[in-house]
């Protein structure tokens, strides 16, 4: 991604990337064993897209719920309506919140896909995408609004 975007003012996007910037504002803490977890999945579902949610409070993540991609595709994911809801039932018992939803990109880079932002229905909670494309994942945290999709600082903490 470049820095100037003069004269590239395309009007007719066809995805809502208004803007796309780090406020500073927003950050997800995940402990190392979460964040370790979450790649370890991507890599053990690869070449289909593997998809999750993690709990805690605060945008601190406590717990990672690995889900089935019942789409079993390499391009997108859903999540099991009954699975959600168990996990749904796990986190209230334990007082947490949905703090991100993850899921992997097997072949392209860690960027929101149009069908993601189509599917992204909670902008208050973080979109995490694990990308599998180069040799090392990467991986990268957005919050997708109607208006804009936005990156959010990762902080991996022990
Ligand atoms: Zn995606």
């Amino acid at each position: 991604m470049g820095h100037g975007s003069n004269g590239a003012d395309h009007k007719k996007r066809l995805r809502p990337v208004l803007q796309l910037h780090s406020s500073g504002k927003e950050m997800i803490r995940i402990p190392k064993s979460i964040y370790l977890k979450m790649v370890e999945h991507a890599k053990k579902e690869s070449p289909l897209e593997c998809c999750g949610i993690l709990g805690g409070k605060d945008h601190a993540v406590e717990k990672a719920f690995e889900l089935q991609n019942v789409d079993q595709s390499s391009v997108r994911y859903a999540m099991a309506p009954q699975e959600q809801l168990k996990v749904f039932e796990e986190m209230e018992k334990d007082a947490m919140e949905m703090v991100a939803v993850y899921h992997s990109h097997t072949h392209t880079i860690p960027f929101p896909s149009d069908t993601d932002v189509k599917l992204a229905f909670y902008p208050e909670v973080s979109s995490i995408i694990i990308s599998l494309k180069e040799k090392d994942p990467v991986v990268k945290a957005f919050r997708i609004g109607k208006e804009a999709i936005y990156l959010e600082e990762i902080e991996v903490i022990s």
